[in-house]
């Protein structure tokens, strides 16, 4: 059975998409944690940044290019935004399918709690 995410690539369960590439989708996260705040993932199933092999580096890098992108569309391209990737129980991670939030659209502190 696929992983939620997988499902949203696969339409099987709805998602506010905002853009989308031959390997990537970007929708919006179901309980924003800022004004603007976007989920950019693989259209691949990969669990998380742990479980990249080396295969996937040129996919890490149009991923983060596309993200860059969507900031850009979604109007934080000047103001500033996070790429946040949380891999595994310590930094909660809750979906196990490699993601980044964009997250912009307000202040936000360093470092992060
Ligand atoms: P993480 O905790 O880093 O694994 O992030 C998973 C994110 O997925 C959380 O911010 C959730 O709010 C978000 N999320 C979970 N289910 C959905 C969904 N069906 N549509 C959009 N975002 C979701």
């Amino acid at each position: 059975m696929s992983c939620l995410f997988c499902k949203i690539v696969g339409k099987e369960i709805p998602a506010t998409v905002v853009a989308e590439n031959d390997d990537a989708l970007a929708f919006r996260d179901i309980h924003p944690a800022a004004p603007t705040h976007v989920l950019v993932i693989p259209k691949k199933h990969i669990g998380s940044v742990a479980e990249m092999g080396s295969d996937d580096a040129a996919l890490l890098g149009r991923l983060v290019l596309f993200a860059s992108e969507v900031a850009k569309k979604e109007g934080i391209g000047e103001t500033g935004f996070r790429l946040v990737n949380n891999t595994g129980p310590n930094a909660g991670q809750s979906v196990f399918h490699l993601h980044w939030h964009v997250l912009g659209g307000r202040g936000m502190s360093w470092p992060p709690g």
